[in-house]
């Protein structure tokens, strides 16, 4: 546990290391006074003073060498939110960016105040909070330093619940995120810290493990140290030696995620050796490995490949004299400073030059590619892909290959040149026809390693589809969207259960943001076989097809739900009472109380002749007069009327049926379809069948107009807007 008494000084003796402007100490101390007035009643769930959890976060932001507007707006961070300062108040009392930074703090800590424990509302927030921190770097150094004091102090919540919660959203997220910006120092006391909370058992048990051993390890590194030191000193070499102590999150991960015993584990003694130059590392690296065995297979350059996260280092394990096993880390200072606080330092403020939030954006996205991602893949796809991409693809990620050229491409274990291309760009995967690994050809579902170089071979046809097949064995989420994707356009077969869902994901949440449809009810109605064949589909799958294919428009769906509620409603209700008044818009003379319904077989639109049929229902059935069904009844016949003054003043659409015969063509019905759009008009059913005889096609529509002189208009403005039609008229169906 660090030293959690920090005060001002100590901050302002950590910003002297790399400050020196008086300007830059006066903002920060402005900031300090502000916060401690303003938060001078507020207490923190460990009973002290709330000001000194705002010293942690900017000292540690101060160790990461952050500009004096971070550091202040470090000390502000919680004004916001606690204690109902404005934005105004910030920009004016100190400028509008350090205003700027603390909103995107408060703004986050909103998000992750919200947290509930769905999942889906868990990974759309954690989504949100990488997207709105990979928008300024600075913001997420303020809110890992506040997190990580937040961690330091988590167990004054007394509640073993929310510490869990908190622990995991640690893991998930800001120590992630901490490893791939490379702040080593920030993130391993994170995953400590989260594990201590999350599996205090293992956690103590490694602790102890560790201390068990402590005294031996640290006598048998010594002599290490000292034989390393000689070595090198007899060779002349500037350099410094320390030992290195693992975090227990990382032995953690090798004993019950690799499966290893805790004396299997090779690094737990470990050396830094740190020189001037590049030269110097290598030859340092040849001195040991002349007088010492390296354990084959265990030696790594990443100085001539750096991780994504900017990373260089030697690796190499040793044996020593007597059996023991060591890990040696071989680096420059500048490297070594990177392997500490990674972005922090590559990017550390420098007092006198101008400093721009948007070119060192850039800047960044440009040497850590990934950092984009965080953005990019957010366009399309549903948070917890989102989330499953970032975890596996872009976390994840620990096989590190080269494209011919030297770029570094990283990629999850298990991946394949496929993965490779399509991570270069979906265009690339789109098009890869085969690949070569260090210049040997191979099948493109060959396991990549760490170092290989992969040459892409693509195909310059533009219309080439990536292989369903690929889909067996790609390993990036990111690969496998894509080819889903692409494919699906072609394959309906692929996505027909996709399809599906999405249909009835349309209609539940059509039913969730309307009050009047009651779940269980539709869906009752809509497994209506007379229901569904008025839609014009076969069944409730056909139905939902529709809906995502948007044959069927969602809202004409529930126009159409909430005028079979209606009809039912009437049917049992026969609660009209005055003479002679309209009931959904058709009078029947004498009659105030009975249900009306219009007969599908001849759709009556107000302005058509009409007549009532009582059926046997007893309720009325409105048909046309020269509907054929209706023809030769005499009985059960009475006469109706439209009360056009209803529709004045209630819209009620009108389902009227249209046959257009046609020569056929490919894209006639699309040209239907999109005509009736043009006009504005509703499509609720469209079905087209082909004479191969006559080469003529016929389409049936079933449209909602208000009246009869809307349909002609829409019958006119088809017959003479759309080539290659020869007739369109209203048909009865049987
Ligand atoms: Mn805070």
């Amino acid at each position: 546990m660090k030293n959690l008494n920090i005060a001002f000084e100590d901050v302002v003796i950590e910003m002297k290391k790399y400050l020196s402007k008086k300007e830059s100490f006066d903002i920060v101390k402005k900031a300090y006074d502000f916060a401690s007035e303003h938060h001078k009643d507020q207490k923190r769930k460990s009973g002290e003073p709330y000001i000194i959890h705002l010293n942690n976060v900017a000292f540690t932001c101060a160790t990461l060498e952050a500009g004096p507007h971070t550091i202040a707006a470090a000390y502000l961070h919680d004004t916001m939110e606690d204690c109902d300062v404005s934005f105004e108040t910030i920009a004016n009392e100190f400028n509008e960016e350090i205003a700027f930074l603390v909103e995107s703090v408060t703004k986050l800590k909103k998000i992750t105040d919200n947290a509930s424990n769905s999942e889906d509302f868990l990974a759309e927030n954690h989504r949100k909070i990488f997207i709105a921190m990979a928008k300024d770097i600075r913001v997420i150094i303020i809110k890992l330093a506040d997190r990580l004091h937040n961690m330091r102090t988590l167990s004054f919540h007394n509640d073993e619940e929310t510490e869990k919660r908190i622990a995991k959203e640690t893991l998930e997220i800001y120590a992630p995120i901490a490893h791939r910006l490379g702040i080593n120092t920030v993130k391993s006391e994170l995953e400590d810290l989260s594990l201590k909370y999350l599996e205090p058992e293992k956690y103590q048990h490694i602790k102890m493990l560790l201390a068990t051993k402590e005294e031996k390890r640290k006598a048998t590194l010594k002599i290490m140290e000292d034989n390393i030191d000689n070595l090198l000193n007899k060779y002349n070499i500037k350099h410094t030696i320390s030992g290195r102590v693992k975090s227990i999150y990382s032995i953690y991960k090798k004993m019950y995620v690799n499966q290893k015993t805790f004396d299997e584990l090779y690094d737990l003694q470990a050396l830094r050796v740190i020189t001037d130059t590049i030269p110097e590392c290598y030859e340092i690296l040849g001195y040991i490995h002349a007088e010492y065995r390296p354990i084959p297979g265990r030696f790594k350059d990443y100085i001539a490949m750096p991780k994504p996260n900017l990373y260089q280092s030697l690796h190499t394990t040793i044996v020593a004299e007597d059996g023991q096993i060591f890990e040696v880390q071989i680096r420059t200072k500048e490297m070594d400073e990177i392997a500490e606080t990674g972005v922090a330092a590559h990017w550390r403020y420098k007092e006198n030059t101008v400093y721009s939030a948007k070119s060192e954006q850039k800047e960044i996205e440009e040497q850590l590619h990934w950092f984009r991602d965080l953005i990019a893949i957010s366009d399309d796809t549903n948070a917890k892909e989102y989330m499953q991409i970032l975890q596996k693809d872009v976390f994840g990620a620990n096989v590190y290959c080269l494209t011919p050229k030297g770029r570094v491409i990283d990629l999850p274990a298990g991946s394949t040149p496929v993965d490779f291309a399509y991570k270069i760009h979906t265009h690339v995967g789109q098009s890869t026809v085969g690949a070569t690994v260090n210049g040997i050809l191979v099948p493109l579902s060959t396991e990549l390693n760490t170092g290989d170089v992969v040459d892409i071979r693509t195909t310059k046809n533009p219309n080439a589809l990536p292989n369903k097949d690929w889909l067996k064995f790609v390993k990036t989420t990111n690969a496998k969207n894509a080819i889903k994707k692409t494919l699906s356009k072609y394959d309906n077969e692929l996505r027909r259960d996709e399809i599906i869902d999405e249909g009835r994901e349309l209609l539940e949440n059509a039913i969730r943001q309307d009050k009047d449809l009651d779940k269980q009810k539709v869906l009752k109605m809509i497994e209506d076989k007379k229901f569904l064949s008025n839609l014009g589909v076969e069944n409730v799958v056909s139905l939902y097809v529709a809906l995502s294919n948007h044959t069927i428009n969602i809202n004409s769906l529930v126009n159409s739900i909430k005028q079979e509620e209606e009809k039912t409603k009437t049917v049992t209700a026969f609660t009209r009472k005055k003479n002679n008044v309209s009931i959904d818009g058709i009078i029947v003379p004498g009659v105030d109380n009975i249900a009306i319904s219009f007969s599908q077989c001849c759709s009556p639109v107000p302005g058509d002749e009409i007549i009532g049929y009582i059926s046997q229902g007893k309720d009325i059935k409105i048909h046309r007069k020269d509907c054929p069904n209706i023809l030769n009844q005499k009985e059960r016949i009475i006469d109706v009327e439209w009360d056009y003054d209803y529709f004045k003043e209630n819209k009620i659409p009108h389902y009227a049926d249209i046959e257009i015969t046609a020569s056929t063509r490919d894209t006639l019905l699309q040209d239907v379809i999109n005509h009736l759009s043009l006009l504005k008009i509703t499509c609720v059913s469209c079905h087209i069948s082909n004479n191969n005889t006559t080469l003529n096609s016929i389409v049936k529509i079933c449209v909602q107009v208000n009246d009869i002189n809307h349909l002609n208009e829409v019958i006119n403005s088809l017959s003479s807007s759309l080539t290659g039609v020869y007739d369109v008229h209203r048909y009865f169906k049987n």
